[in-house]
This record gives C-alpha cells, sequence and structure tokens, in this order.
C-alpha cells in the first residue's frame, strides 16, 4: 500500500452521522471556510492538504462522504485502505455518539489495529445544547486506543491539533 501511495502520503478518511459537521471540518480545515448552510454533499470529495510535521513533509488525502451515510451505505470500499479515519459526532447529540462508537467496531474488525482513529465531538459552541460530556467522550476514545478532540467547524477551533495528532500517529505507524 505504502509502495502505490508513496512514501510521503497518507489517506484519511471522514465517518459518521449526517449533519454532524464532517464536510464543514474538512472545508474549515483545507480552506479556513465555514457556512451555516454547508448542503448535503451530493459527491465524494477528495480534498489534499501538505503539512510539514518536524523534518517531514506530508501529504494527506482527505475524503469526505458523498452523504451515503444516511443510507448506511458506506462499505469497505471506502476505508479499507485508509491510513486513518476522523469519527465525527455532533456534541449535541447522543446518537451521533453511539454511531461514532458503531464505526469503532466496524473499522477495528475489518481493518485492523493498524488504521490510527481520531474522534471528534463537534459543534462544541452550541455549548447549551449539549448532550455528550467531554469526559464521557474521552474515557471511551481511551478505551479503545482513539484520540479525542472537541471541535468547532463553525470557530475553527480544535481541527489543526486534531489533523496534526492524526498525522503524527500516521507516521509513526508506517
Ligand atoms: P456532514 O453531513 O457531517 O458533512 O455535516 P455538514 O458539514 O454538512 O454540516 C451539517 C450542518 O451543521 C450544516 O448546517 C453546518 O453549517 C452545521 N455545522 C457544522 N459544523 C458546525 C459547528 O461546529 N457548529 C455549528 N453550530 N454548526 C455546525
Ligand atoms: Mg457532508
Amino acid at each position: 500500500m505504502a509502495d502505490v501511495r508513496g512514501k510521503n502520503n497518507y489517506k484519511i478518511v471522514l465517518l459518521g452521522e449526517g449533519r454532524v459537521g464532517k464536510t464543514s471540518l474538512v472545508l474549515r480545515y483545507v480552506n479556513n471556510t465555514f457556512s451555516d448552510k454547508q448542503q448535503t454533499t451530493i459527491q465524494a470529495s477528495f480534498l489534499s492538504k501538505r503539512i510539514n510535521i518536524g523534518e517531514n513533509t506530508c501529504n494527506l488525502a482527505i475524503w469526505d462522504t458523498a452523504g451515503q451515510e444516511r443510507f448506511h451505505a458506506l462499505g469497505p470500499i471506502y476505508y479499507r485502505d485508509a491510513d486513518g479515519a476522523l469519527l465525527v459526532y455532533d456534541t449535541t447529540d447522543t446518537e451521533s455518539f453511539a454511531k461514532v462508537k458503531n464505526w469503532v467496531k466496524e473499522l477495528r474488525k475489518m481493518v485492523g489495529q493498524e488504521i490510527v482513529l481520531c474522534i471528534a465531538g463537534n459543534k462544541i459552541d452550541l455549548d447549551k445544547e449539549r448532550q455528550v460530556e467531554k469526559s464521557e467522550a474521552e474515557e471511551y476514545a481511551a478505551s479503545v486506543g482513539a484520540y479525542h478532540f472537541q471541535t468547532s467547524a463553525k470557530l475553527g477551533k480544535g481541527i489543526e491539533e486534531t489533523f496534526l495528532a492524526l498525522a503524527k500517529k500516521m507516521i509513526e505507524q508506517r
């Protein structure tokens, strides 16, 4: 795999329930933009970003869904060759957190331990509506060997940290 994609190229897939903010996180990270009226993606999209980590330059290929999550139609073809997965839930929606747990199970079963997992609790700007406590999510993430970050695509919070942690770990694991 590494040979095909090249030494410094890494694939990250976004996973999570519809409307949790996956597309918004990627657009904030890559283009530094945000829209309150983010449309449900209709095409699978792929964005890339080059980052420097110490002396390493690495190219992140970030795969966003085409909204197939709404039809439970995201399968191994999407995530099989990924080096890392960013599992997103909405901190104001308990069900979306339960979905993340399902994704973790599926990825561990289908891909194994070599995929780097990072969980992002998004929309922390809506703190008054929060349903998932940070401590609960952190505890869960630690129990499955995943990173956990709290993010707001709207405010641009926590996102650089999230992708940086993923990238560092992917480099370490390769
Ligand atoms: P996706 O279906 O997971 O890709 O989610 P989208 O990125 O399309 O976002 C769904 C909705 O949530 C859109 O209306 C976004 O503007 C909104 N949204 C995304 N991230 C945030 C955030 O951090 N805070 C708030 N308040 N809204 C957000
Ligand atoms: Mg989307």
